[in-house]
């Protein structure tokens, strides 16, 4: 009979502080007041946000959908003409903004300050990335080494990055940058949480046969850090939920390393690791 798959968790796997006090303050203030209106997801992860609308707390995409009762904020920030809307509004406005992106906000506002033009890496759209840059008069985003090489020299300028950035490509950028800006000022804004998830995958993942990455599909940063993963091990698949394993992936592995995004709940991690237990056995016997 084999030997059973060796199943190895990353330790800080799953949700980050900023997450996780999101979503304990959204609990809280709804048993407070019964029920509490969200703006968007707070967090991109479909299965929290089901979880949360079952404790009373309604996800709304306008202020116009809420009425006589608190509305949160998420973890990603949002842009400042929003705030001003609900104060108009008198609206009772709970901040769940972690508090890396607010430092995030803080950093572009100083280099915009210093009257540097000013650059945010990071994903075009992102939520996160819409409210950086909404905090200045004018940042343009970069997303890519291509798009830093397409950009025209500079005198004077400032970057900051999306919390959730691969370290490895910052540095690329950076790298580009510091060669067509004259005074560059570039202040890494990738979180710790993040710095350390990346850290232990990258530790893992040539220890394991095979990598699970789990979280939602529309996470950037569970697809980072796949990405991340896959440079140091092919065998590397992303999930949103055990159901999403195929035990095909499994043959002639002896171990599997288990990492999850920030936006990724505890039961969901255990779940995907006990039914690698099961996978172990059906495959393997
Ligand atoms: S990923 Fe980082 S910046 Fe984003 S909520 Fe978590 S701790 Fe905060």
């Amino acid at each position: 009979m084999p030997e059973a798959l060796k199943i190895r968790v990353a330790k800080d796997a799953g949700f980050c502080f900023g997450v996780r006090d999101a979503i304990e303050k959204a609990r809280e203030i709804a048993s407070e007041h019964g029920k509490v209106y969200m703006l968007g997801d707070i967090v991109h992860n479909e299965r929290v946000v089901s979880q949360l609308e079952q404790d009373n707390i309604k996800v709304v995409d306008t202020l116009d959908e809420v009425s006589e009762a608190p509305v949160l904020f998420r973890a990603h920030g949002t842009i400042p003409e929003i705030w001003e809307a609900a104060a108009e509004k008198n609206l009772d406005i709970v901040d769940a903004t972690c508090p890396l992106v607010h430092e995030i906000h803080d950093e572009i506002k100083k280099l915009h300050a210093e009257d540097r033009k000013l650059l945010i890496i990071g994903d075009h759209g992102h939520d996160e990335v819409v409210a950086i840059q909404a905090q200045v008069p004018k940042a343009f985003v970069i997303s890519s080494v291509d798009e830093a090489e397409a950009l025209p020299r500079m005198k004077k300028a400032g970057v900051v990055s999306q919390s959730t950035q691969m370290i490895e490509n910052v540095q690329d950028i950076i790298g580009v940058l510091s060669m067509k800006i004259f005074d560059l000022r570039f202040v890494n804004t990738v979180c710790f949480p993040t710095r350390r998830n990346q850290a232990q995958i990258k530790e893992l993942a040539p220890l394991s046969d095979v990598m699970i990455i789990v979280g939602s599909y529309t996470s950037a940063n569970t697809k980072r850090l796949h990405e991340v993963s896959l440079t140091m091990n092919p065998r590397s698949y992303m999930v949103e939920g055990a159901s999403d394993i195929d035990a095909a992936w499994f043959e002639n592995a002896e171990s599997v390393g288990v990492s999850a995004g920030a936006s990724s709940p505890d039961d969901l991690i255990e779940e995907v690791v006990e039914h690698l237990k099961n996978i172990n056995v059906q495959t393997r016997v």
